[in-house]
């Protein structure tokens, strides 16, 4: 069968009669006109085979749209803002009041943060089940369950859960799975085949890989349910714009050569931070001794090129700020899977109810595209600030 990334790259389009650009090209839009009043009439928003405004699409989004489908291995995807928005269209479109939403307890902090606030203020209850634990989320489904979501490995803290055992438990109770699939990136396991109903992948990481665009999307194979998530798209009023949507499209065909060249340095650094004294723990899912390796193997052929480490809880924070401060090449920042390598120190106490066996402080790596020697000198000049 012919690779993902090459049918990502001859991935169809229809150019201009006489013009074969390679890429295609950006069509921007609020107004589409129509030829007449019967065309207007017959055409509608939900379809793909015509083009009513601007926020419900343009022949740039739909690409781009067409080859996220590809690239998740689904049918049908729904384009964001942001990730985050993403992910607030998916809960806005299947819960609704006296509906309850299940969260792995290590989820992606502001998807919590919208489950504490708005979506309580509309009557949608949460709870946190424990992703390493199937029977934790089996336990946890109620009458009232109508989404759980997914996501592999977690953030900041990197526990790869058992995604088959999460999937049957949400089944076995007819309960519908999203999964954010932003680490993964379609290229590290193939989330469908895992039998999750949706996918989301926040594209401002891997397939804009730029640093410089907010994206999120939706993917589905039901074509039901994908109508559900594009209602509340229309609903909400939210659009990606055409050159936002260009540079993903641009970035996209490079998308396996940066993901499998970031995992490559990233287990690189990764194994030289384990080795230094300071480190207590690897929090990196393809490295034995780290919490859900036993999933990450038996899921996924690749990783992203993103780690955590956990140091000596006897280092004070300050000496870790110190650390983090003497790092010239990695630049602190949030986001990741941008060309420049990131830092951010965390708090393991505030961000997860701290257990005993995880105190101290966490300090998260994103992997960028420097060469991985210069990356090792400068986290090898930083560690001295711990000596
Ligand atoms: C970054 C990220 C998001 C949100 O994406 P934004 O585009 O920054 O809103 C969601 N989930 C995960 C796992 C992320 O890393």
């Amino acid at each position: 069968m012919q690779d993902l990334i090459t049918g990502l790259v001859h991935h169809p389009y229809e150019p201009p009669a006489g013009f074969g650009a390679v890429m295609p090209a950006v069509h921007k839009a609020s107004t589409v006109t129509f030829p007449n009043t019967a065309a207007m009439r017959a055409r509608s928003w939900k379809s793909k085979q015509g083009y009513t405004y601007g926020l419900h699409g343009t022949p740039t989004t739909f690409t781009l749209e067409e080859r996220i489908a590809a690239l998740e291995g689904g049918r049908f995807c729904a384009l964001a803002p942001s990730g985050l928005g993403a992910i607030v269209m998916t809960n806005i479109a299947l819960l609704k009041q006296g509906d309850e939403l299940l969260l792995p307890a290590n989820v992606y902090g502001p998807s919590r943060e919208m489950a504490r606030t708005l979506l309580a203020d509309w009557g949608i209850t949460h709870r946190l089940y424990d992703p390493l634990d199937a029977s934790s989320l089996a336990a946890a489904i109620s009458e009232r369950t109508k989404l759980v979501w997914l996501e592999a490995p977690g953030s900041v803290t990197m526990e790869f859960p058992d995604l088959r055992g999460l999937v049957a438990a949400a089944k076995a109770r007819g309960v519908l799975t999203a999964l954010d699939n932003t680490w993964g990136a379609g290229l590290a396991f193939r989330p469908f085949e895992l039998g999750v109903d949706l996918v989301m992948q926040a594209l401002t990481k891997y397939p804009s890989g730029g640093a410089d665009v907010l994206m999120g999307s939706v993917t589905s194979r039901d074509e039901a349910l994908h109508q559900r998530i594009l209602q509340a798209h229309m609903r909400l009023g939210i659009g990606v714009a055409a050159n936002d949507a260009e540079m993903v499209l641009r970035s996209l065909p490079t998308i396996a050569l940066r993901y499998h060249a970031q995992d490559a340095a990233a287990r690189t650094l990764a194994a030289f931070l384990q080795q230094q004294p300071a480190v207590k723990q690897l929090l990196h899912p393809a490295f034995e001794g780290s919490p859900g390796h036993a999933h990450w193997r038996s899921t996924c052929s690749a990783a992203a090129g993103l780690f955590s480490v956990l140091f000596d809880p006897v280092l004070p924070a300050e000496r870790i700020d110190a650390f983090v401060d003497a790092l010239r090449l990695f630049r602190i920042g949030y986001s990741w899977a941008g060309p420049v390598s990131l830092v951010v120190p965390y708090d393991l106490g505030l961000i997860r109810g701290a257990d005993a066996a995880r105190q101290g402080t966490l300090v998260r790596f994103s992997v960028g595209l420097e060469a991985v020697a210069d990356l090792q000198a400068d986290l090898a000049q930083a560690l001295r600030q711990l000596d």
